[in-house]
């Protein structure tokens, strides 16, 4: 039942997000209800719970025939459903048929005095166990996550209008009168309605489905209402506007800056609002301040209790800039620490092995090849080289678009580190990744003549050194026993260089004297495997790279702890890929240009829609998308599906048979990464392209173009957003994955780019990644300061000491 719950929540969040529209779901929002509801009542044994799944017409739905405001309704309906059975844990109970009106609210001071901002929620009193459960929910424990429980936005009600000046569908605050209020039937249910009046005229407000207001809001009392007027029959109404009785306090909820929490599971914007008041009033002037009086000086930076308290009930604008560049600061600072201080501990941890350069076997390498590098393939090897020789190990980032010769330059840093007497290792992230990269590096090698092959798996080249250089691929579908006699050779230091994939090189190769790691994809090589790396015993340089563009601010931020080298070129030659979105409508063509090509003899990839988080779910959608395809579109062609709920082994099988033709279209879902060369690719066809950001939408875009066709790339895209929009108008325009990654990173807000979560790092919930000036000044900052205590153990940064390793171990993976 809950999975049933959850998917039809996300189906409503996203019609709610996309205005109504009925566009969440292919087919209407009817079709999947009634399915959903069929479900549901198929698997659900409580009568109660049937009946209001009936009374709320789940399973006979007319939302085609709604208008846009009873669609609104409707929904938020279904929304207090879902909330209330949630709480009820899918019990027998039958739930209420509107919200209970609160208690009177307890203001919430604490118990005692002298509280610890670290005592739990509960402590403060007005919190239960069931609020705290909620607060929990959202990583809410303590008063201090309280207090970091930042509003996502707020709301100007700042500016109170007379009645006479409000206009329709504009968000506004009066200050009136009530001469009337009462409970009364609004589109079938109890809600309340007000008349309240100034000195300019009168005005009526509704409130559906909260009939418990009309008590709260006697006769004459002074109210103030923020909110949205709509004109109806002629004249304005207030649609459930905030309310708030104006007395002798300060106004929480109307009449200011009125913060918005992202509310969730049954929280009420006002109970949150009010408590957030309270905790802020009495326990913001509590927390000290970590940040050195002189740095914030410098910086121009406001006191950590103000900007806490100035984030949530700001006195204006300014007030709340100011806070927010200060929260802001101290994230990108806390973190650039953090990456700083990684990147000590392991320069610290042991002494690298530097590589002295055997320049004439490089120019030999460089010359046999059948290109010139170009320029900034030279500069970035350059920099490997110069890094090679120095005595503290290398790390370093590469990141260049797919196809712009990474492989080449890795190459080389890996023939040097042979060169003079150490082991490379080439890790990848497949098996299929790892077996071209050998097929690459060898042929790339072999131009120097004297190859001898010895295996599938082994390479040696006598043209290069004056001894033969060796190359091996370690795979886990080698037989056991040559598996076996490669790692024993590896471990005498008979071979040179390994390739394999992550895992396999992590967990069983024992080397003899590594010197050079290559990892590419940094994507799944987290910070905790480079770190595993380095315990095997050796610390040796690592070069991580990664065909992701990523804008230089943000790989400042997420990898500080590495050097940066770029290939901001691709080959002479290169073609680009014809890019287009296309509307529903144009499905058909869509497919009829794709059968088209795999009639010329080429290949095609499907992207299927992103559905859910969840791999299962996703897995689910794939399979009836492909069976969908090849039972009914493509009947004719041979298609393959890949998903992230197959095993290694299927999955490395049906990409192997898509790269050998034996495939035409390879239906995949846009979780598995098919990094793989298949040059006859030259159709990509992206479902729901307007659900991705433009960075995935180029790397599915780089699966193709790999041969000398043209290729093409098609974005299906029903009804996109504003910004669905603009993804999709500027994919079809730029070509440069740098430059799109810039304009991915301006679009999009703080942490989502590249979500922060996954890489191990600190939360960044202040600070918009597009900040770049931020940035900036909070690296400088931590390394001036790194500069002078890098240890940070002098006493004027015991505070900043303690916080740096509260917010790093709320990060996960850092140790
Ligand atoms: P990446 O690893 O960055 O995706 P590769 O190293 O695999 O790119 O290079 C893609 C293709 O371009 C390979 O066939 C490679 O031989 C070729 N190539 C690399 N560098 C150059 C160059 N400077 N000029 C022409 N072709 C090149
Ligand atoms: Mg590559």
């Amino acid at each position: 039942m809950l999975t049933k719950v959850e998917s039809l929540r996300k189906v409503l969040e996203l019609e709610r997000e996309k205005g109504y529209a009925d566009t969440a779901v292919i087919g209407g929002l009817d079709k999947f209800l009634r399915r959903w509801a069929g479900q549901a009542l198929e698997s659900i044994t409580s009568p109660p719970l049937m009946a209001h799944i009936r009374r709320l017409r789940l399973d006979d739905p007319k939302y085609a025939s709604l208008n846009q405001q009873q669609r609104q309704k409707w929904i938020a309906d279904i929304f207090t459903f879902l909330e209330s059975i949630k709480t009820e844990k899918a019990g027998g109970k039958l739930p209420p048929k509107s919200v209970t009106p609160p208690r009177r609210r307890v203001a919430a001071v604490p118990k005692a005095t002298g509280q610890s901002l670290d005592l739990p929620v509960t402590s403060l009193k007005g919190v239960s166990a069931a609020m705290a459960a909620k607060f929990k929910r959202l990583e809410v424990e303590t008063i201090r996550d309280l207090l970091y429980f930042f509003p996502h936005r707020h709301l100007d009600y700042s500016q109170t209008i007379f009645i006479s000046e409000l206009t329709e569908g504009e968000e506004q605050t009066i200050t009136a009168n009530v001469w009337q209020s009462q409970v009364t039937m609004l589109g079938g249910r109890r809600g309340t309605e007000a008349i309240v009046g100034d000195e300019t005229g009168n005005v009526r407000a509704v409130w559906f489905n909260n009939p418990y207001i009309a008590k709260s809001l006697p006769t004459n009392a002074r109210v103030v209402l923020s909110g949205r007027v709509r004109l109806f029959g002629g004249r304005h109404v207030f649609e459930s506007p905030e309310w708030e009785l104006l007395e002798d306090k300060e106004l929480v909820h109307t009449g200011r800056l009125v913060p918005l929490y992202s509310l969730t599971r049954g929280l009420k914007p006002r109970q949150v609002r009010k408590l957030m008041k309270q905790v802020v009033d009495l326990f913001a002037g509590q927390v000290e301040d970590f940040l050195p009086p002189n740095l914030r000086k410098r910086c121009n930076l406001v006191e950590l209790p103000r900007a806490i308290a100035q984030a949530h009930y700001p006195e204006d604008e300014a007030a709340k800039d100011d806070a927010r560049t200060r929260l802001a600061f101290d994230e990108l600072f806390l973190l650039q620490l953090g990456v700083l201080g990684r990147r000590r501990k392991w320069q610290e941890s042991q002494p690298g092995t530097p590589v002295s350069l055997d320049k004439p076997a490089l120019d030999t390498f460089l010359k046999s090849l059948p290109f010139e590098l170009t320029a900034a393939q030279q500069k970035v090897l350059k920099e490997l080289l110069a890094d090679l020789e120095k005595p503290r190990a290398m790390s370093r980032l590469l990141q260049g678009e797919v196809g712009s010769g990474k492989t080449v330059v890795a190459t080389a840093a890996l023939l040097a580190a042979a060169a003079s007497g150490c082991q490379g290792a080439f890790m990848a992230p497949t098996e299929i990744l790892a077996e071209q990269h050998f097929s690459s590096v060898s042929e790339l090698l072999s131009r120097t003549a004297g190859e001898v092959s010895e295996e599938d798996n082994l390479r040696r080249f006598s043209g290069l050194l004056s001894k033969p250089l060796t190359l091996a691929l370690l795979i886990g579908d080698l037989k056991q026993v040559s598996k076996k006699a490669i790692q024993q050779r590896v471990r005498e230091g008979d071979i040179d260089i390994i390739i394999g994939t992550h895992a396999i090189i992590q967990k069983e190769v024992g080397f003899n004297k590594l010197g050079l790691a290559v990892v590419d994809e940094q994507h799944r090589f987290g910070v905790a495997q480079r770190s595993a790396l380095r315990q095997k015993g050796f610390n040796p340089h690592v070069l991580v790279m990664t065909a992701t563009p990523i804008p230089r601010t943000l790989a400042l931020t997420l990898y500080g702890d590495l050097d940066l080298s770029v290939i901001d070129e691709l080959p002479p030659g290169r073609q680009s890929i014809k890019t287009r979105w296309l509307k529903q409508a144009q499905r058909a063509s869509a497919y009829a240009f794709l059968r088209r090509q795999v009639a010329e003899g080429r290949q095609a990839f499907i992207i299927c829609p992103l559905v859910e988080e969840s791999e299962a779910i996703q897995a689910r959608a794939a399979v009836a998308e492909y069976e969908r395809l090849s039972g009914e579109v493509f009947r004719d062609l041979k298609l393959g599906l890949i998903h992230g709920r197959l095993s290694a082994a299927e999955k490395d099988g049906v990409m192997h048979r898509f790269r050998d033709g034996e495939l035409d279209i390879l239906v995949s879902t846009p979780v598995v990464e098919v990094g793989i060369d298949v040059p006859n690719a030259t159709v990509m066809l992206v479902e729901s392209a307007d659900r991705f950001g433009l960075s995935q939408l180029h790397q599915f875009r780089g699966r193709v173009g790999r041969g000398t066709e043209q290729s093409y790339c098609m974005l299906l895209a029903e009804n996109p957003s504003e910004i669905g929009r603009a993804r999709l108008d500027l994919i079809e325009k730029i070509q440069d994955g740098f430059q799109l990654a810039e304009e991915d990173l301006k679009l999009r807000g703080p942490g989502e780019f590249f979500g922060t979560r996954q890489s191990g790092l600190p939360d960044l919930r202040m600070a918009k990644l597009s900040d770049i000036k931020l940035l900036e000044l909070a690296r400088a900052e931590a390394i001036r300061l790194f500069e002078q205590d890098s240890r940070l153990g002098k006493a004027e940064h015991k505070l900043l000491s303690a916080e740096l390793a509260r917010v790093w171990q709320a990060g996960g993976e850092w140790s």
